[in-house]
């Protein structure tokens, strides 16, 4: 390295400060990239790898990529997890004395996208920062803050967490495309669920608590933290990421203008598990049918995908809320002409949020300008459309309604109707609003209309008829005159270019001309370049309007969608209120029925009433379709609680704090564990955590163990699940039938079963719920169905037959007060024989006993008791 060149010295430089990005260096029309980076990037853009300076030896790695086109390219690094910066020329290369100028502009990751076609419109992009007491022990880590935000929309969150199970939760529902972390952790041994999103490592300065209370002081103009709410973790990752995000903007960031605390208490809480079983969203980005989201999503526009998105996964506790949600769904439900006006209307709105987040980081280009415009003519039309809405929700909404008017004044008179893509390409500033501009651009007529004059004055002069005058980027204007009339130019004719059939001139007056235009133009852009800042920066000003209204229109959109769901589908409005009754006439899987388009789905009732009713044991073969109704009636609830209709001919729904599910036993093995380990692992915190006013889904717990051993763990948790103790409502799905005898001893525990019919030694299933044990398993004629050959159905016959013969027989009296960590009962002495105290029990008549007689029996039992304790 002794001879580096100083353009490759700048390189090295500027690489120094941004080891993690994918650095492209503008070197006039490309962007470059060297060593590593171009190995890294070459593969990934699938672009030539070539080297400077092949001559020698330990030649420099190299590939480039034209600046025109770099959108693409980028989009595919940031689709790979990498990140970039971008080096731009910051000053004129023909004025720079020596090696120009350049900056790192703007570094683009993953988490800090505002590229609308970088991202996908009805999701958010979030980068999120975790943030704890980092000097103790990962696992000891207590107190733990979450902030998450969407630069795109403005979108910035907090949200505090006592453990590592909450963290992972708000993860799972934010979907964080990066989280960042601070560069000292890094190899340390990070939580395990981390390894599902990307974690980007930060300088650790980010990180330091008076800098980020500095930052988000300076940021949010306020005297004291305190005023944002949240504590101290919290807080200490929002500064972090709010100061990562302007190192990667390098600009103001005009569009985030507050910081929300998550109110943690009046949401549903859904484990990660629950949400991933119910198929909630799509669990990868490809997205995919046959999830809740993708059923419900009817919205228009944008803003209300993603509303549907956040209500979907934190659906609300109070029921006072979720009538409001109600009656706004109701009100669009009854009146489909309304519905219909609405959705017409909107479907034509942009994404606000989106659009005045461009605008606020300066990368909107004129034709956002005009897509804001032309979103907000219509906001005064929705307005007046629902003017008869008596609906509390929507009443609110159009009371603090904004029309944007001065948004839609400033860029109806600055800005013309069909602006070019970029402001560089001139004619984006509207006649008549700039005084100067007009002038200019009147001048530039006057100009050219001057080159028609000489064009034909030079025509009468010399008399060649062709002569014609012209421009070109390279040449300027100029006087062509083809080959043949060469000998009739005047002598005042300066030769400017030679073509193979024709010569180019000018002339004095030509280029007196020709400077007052070029003078002109660049005079112009100039004065629309600054003109379009400054409307630019002042429609930044009205980034919050903008934004409420924003809201405004997700709300409006997402309502009107839901009723649109519920009058296709054939929902109802569900009856919520703080009881703890779930009933459900009629009830329906959501996605399944659709899905289902031609068998038609069965409908089931469902009745969970504590105390008396309030965990059900599901039995019926393999296929019946009792993990398709635990997961129906979990998703009516969810839905009735984010304020949906729901796919019930009736429904009540006593509200949940939270739904656990522990359903199949195959996944997770990529952890590391086996599956009974994790089963048992997640059914411990779903025991931990649950309260009486939880739903438990659970699906065939046990089955990763032998028969005996997992019939006996369902069977406590059964019991656990339903005592006092816990007493959460809960459905309990099992192929062991032996469990429907807990019902008889427990009064609590009821059984169900989904019917099937034999018919000729085969089974139907009838999908029908009805109370009651299922009397066997059927898993041989199951078993048939799925086309196992006929001699094994018929050797598997011969030994459940054998098996049959010596039945399980299970303890039926579990102790009064069942205690799963108490030492385990004693075992019930076996019926056959019976023990020599009982049998002195039975003849005993107390009715005719002296109490004298009685202590003198209690005493010899008491003594034989203690004899036969010391023999077993
Ligand atoms: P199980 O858990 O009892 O083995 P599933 O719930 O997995 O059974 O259901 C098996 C299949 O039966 C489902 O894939 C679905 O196609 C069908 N099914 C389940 N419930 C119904 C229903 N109520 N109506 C119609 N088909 C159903
Ligand atoms: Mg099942």
């Amino acid at each position: 390295m002794a001879e580096v060149t100083p353009l490759m010295k700048q390189y090295l430089d500027t690489k120094r400060r941004h080891p993690d990005a994918i650095l492209f260096f503008r070197v006039g029309d490309f962007y470059e990239m060297f060593y590593e980076d171009a190995v890294t990037a070459s593969k990934i853009l699938q672009i030539a790898l070539t080297s400077r300076d092949k001559s020698k030896e330990n030649s420099v790695p190299l590939c480039g990529i034209p600046y025109h086109a770099a959108s693409g390219y980028i989009a595919k690094l940031i689709k790979a997890g990498l990140a970039v910066a971008v080096c731009e020329q910051v000053e004129d290369p023909a004025l720079a004395k020596g090696l120009v100028k350049r900056e790192v502009v703007r570094i683009i990751t993953p988490g800090t996208l505002i590229e609308p076609e970088l991202l996908s419109p009805k999701e958010n992009n979030y980068v999120a920062a975790v943030a704890w007491d980092f000097a103790s022990p990962l696992e000891k880590a207590k107190s733990l803050g979450l902030a998450y935000l969407d630069l795109s929309t403005g979108d910035f969150r907090i949200a505090s967490a006592d453990g590592w199970s909450e963290i992972e939760s708000e993860l799972s529902k934010i979907d964080p495309r990066e989280v960042i972390l601070p560069a000292s952790l890094e190899g340390k041994e990070a939580p395990l669920f981390f390894r599902r999103w990307p974690i980007r490592y930060t300088a650790p300065a980010l990180f330091i608590p008076e800098r980020t209370e500095a930052l988000l002081k300076s940021h949010f103009q306020i005297h004291s933290v305190a005023a944002l709410g949240g504590d101290r973790p919290a807080l200490l990752a929002a500064g972090a990421l709010l100061g990562h995000v302007q190192e990667t903007q390098k600009t103001a960031l005009g569009n985030i203008l507050s910081l929300r605390p998550h109110a943690s208490g009046e949401q549903m809480r859904l484990h990660p598990l629950a949400q991933r079983h119910l198929e909630l969203v799509p669990t990868s980005r490809e997205g995919a049918p046959g999830t809740l989201l993708h059923l419900l999503d009817r919205t228009v526009t944008a803003m209300g995908g993603r509303l549907l998105r956040e209500w979907i996964l934190r659906p609300l506790l109070s029921p006072a809320k979720i009538i409001e949600r109600q009656e706004a769904v109701a009100s669009f439900y009854d009146d489909l002409l309304l519905r219909t006006r609405l959705r017409n209307l909107l479907e034509k709105i942009s994404d606000l949020e989106r659009l005045i987040g461009r605008i606020s980081l300066k990368a909107a280009h004129p034709r956002d300008l005009v897509a804001l415009k032309e979103s907000i003519a219509l906001l005064p039309e929705i307005h007046k459309a629902l003017s008869s809405a008596t609906a509390p929700l929507l009443e609110e909404t159009l009371r603090s309604w904004d029309n944007l008017d001065e948004a839609y004044r400033l860029i109806e008179s600055a800005i013309v109707p069909e602006p070019p893509l970029s402001i560089k390409e001139g004619g984006v500033i509207r006649e008549g609003y700039l005084p100067q501009l007009d002038e200019l651009r009147r001048f530039q007529k006057e100009g050219r209309a001057m080159l028609t004059q000489v064009e034909l004055q030079e025509r009468r002069r010399t008399g060649i008829e062709s002569l014609k005058v012209r421009y070109n980027q390279v040449f300027g204007y100029y006087i062509e005159v083809s080959e043949s009339q060469l000998k009739k130019i005047p002598p005042d004719y300066v030769r400017k270019q030679t073509l193979t059939r024709a010569e180019r001139f000018t002339t004095d007056e030509l280029r007196r001309i020709e400077e007052k235009l070029t003078g002109a133009e660049e005079a112009i852009r100039a004065m629309e370049e600054s003109a379009f800042e400054e409307i630019r920066h002042d429609l930044s000003l009205m980034a919050g309007r903008v934004q409420s209204m924003a809201k405004k229109v997700a709300l409006l959109d997402l309502t009107a969608a839901l009723a649109e769901v519920a009058h296709q589908n054939n929902y109802v409005c569900p009856t919520v209120n703080e009881g703890r009754t779930i009933r459900i006439v009629e009830g329906r899987h959501p996605v399944l029925e659709q899905l289902r388009a031609r068998e038609r789905f069965v409908p089931n009732d469902t009745l969970l009433d504590p105390p008396s009713q309030r965990l059900l044991i599901l039995t019926g073969p393999n296929m019946a379709g009792k993990s398709t109704y635990m997961r129906q009636v979990a998703l009516i609830v969810l839905m009735a609680q984010m304020g949906s209709f729901v796919p019930a001919r009736e429904a009540t729904i006593g509200v949940v704090d939270q739904i656990f599910t522990r359903v199949g036993a195959q996944d997770a093995l990529s952890e590391g564990m086996s599956t009974f380990m994790v089963e048992m692992t997640e059914m411990a915190q779903i025991l931990r955590h649950a309260t009486p006013r939880s739903l438990i889904l659970l699906d065939e717990i046990g089955r990763g163990t032998s028969t005996f051993d997992g019939m006996s763990i369902a069977w406590a948790i059964a019991e656990h699940a339903h005592s006092d103790r816990l007493g959460a409502r809960t459905l309990f799905a099992t192929h062991y039938h032996e469990l429907t005898q807990l019902a008889g001893a427990n009064e609590g525990i009821r059984n169900y079963h989904v019917s099937v019919r034999e018919w000729n030694d085969e089974i139907i299933f009838l999908r029908r719920m009805v109370e009651g044990g299922a009397d066997k398993s059927y898993g041989i004629q199951v078993a048939r169905l799925a086309g196992l050959p006929a001699e094994i159905i018929h050797r598997a016959k011969a030994v459940l037959k054998q098996l049959e013969e010596n039945a399980w027989q299970p303890a039926l009296s579990p102790p009064a007060q069942p205690d799963l960590f108490a030492a385990p009962p004693a075992p019930a002495s076996p019926a056959a024989e019976t023990s020599p105290i009982v049998e002195r029990l039975r003849k005993i008549d107390p009715m005719n006993l002296t109490p004298l007689q009685a202590l003198q029996i209690l005493a010899e039992l008491a003594e034989e008791a203690r004899r036969d304790g010391k023999k077993g």
